[in-house]
């Protein structure tokens, strides 16, 4: 049976994450209420702005998604990894606490705030394109992360049990490796 894996498609780019899920094989669930998580074997919280995620999900929405993601696995990109962090600055926000991580919002300013680089990854398959768009970065992690790709010393991609997140946009890459982990750690199932 395919895998369902939901977006969160309340605003942001959820359209390219689908694809890249359609690309290998697994069925791709646009999720704007949140009483569709139920019947999903994991979710991508895409890019897009945090703070108005925070405000389209409201109380009842956002403690509806922390339960989600405290018990299925859960791939936050950009915006969706600040959601899912403990600690968020520049300003301090609401985070999920599922990522032992303190993240800073917009941290590469307004000059080079949208870039692409190619970055060596432990991923198998070599090095990996990052695309960077009005990105946070990740200022620490806690010992349980696990860092898969790091850009000038602060990680960039990192896998804390069944919740990895990226600071980039793996679904904006023709490369399907960051999203096929997914599926593998979402093959897993629950805790
Ligand atoms: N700047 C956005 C935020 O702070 C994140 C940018 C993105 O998701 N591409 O929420």
């Amino acid at each position: 049976m395919k895998q369902k894996i939901g977006i969160l498609a309340l605003q942001g780019d959820f359209e390219a994450h689908a694809r890249r899920l359609s690309e290998l094989g697994a069925a791709a669930v646009l999720v704007r209420k949140m009483n569709q998580l139920d019947a999903l074997d994991g979710l991508i919280i895409p890019g897009g702005e945090s703070s108005v995620f925070l405000n389209l999900l409201g109380e009842k929405g956002f403690a509806t998604l922390s339960e989600f993601v405290m018990t299925k696995p859960v791939f936050g990109t950009c915006a969706g990894c600040i959601l899912l962090a403990r600690e968020v600055e520049n300003p301090p926000q609401k985070g999920m606490g599922a990522l032992d991580i303190t993240v800073r919002r917009n941290a590469y300013g307004r000059q080079i705030d949208s870039t692409i680089v190619e970055g060596p990854t432990k991923l198998p398959g070599g090095p990996l394109e990052q695309v960077y768009i009005r990105a946070p970065r990740i200022e620490r992690v806690g010992p349980a992360v696990a860092v898969l790709a790091e850009r000038d010393g602060h990680p960039v991609l990192i896998r804390p049990g069944r919740r990895p997140a990226a600071t980039f946009h793996p679904e904006l890459s023709p490369d399907t490796r960051v999203h096929a982990a997914f599926l593998a750690l979402a093959g897993q199932g629950g805790k």
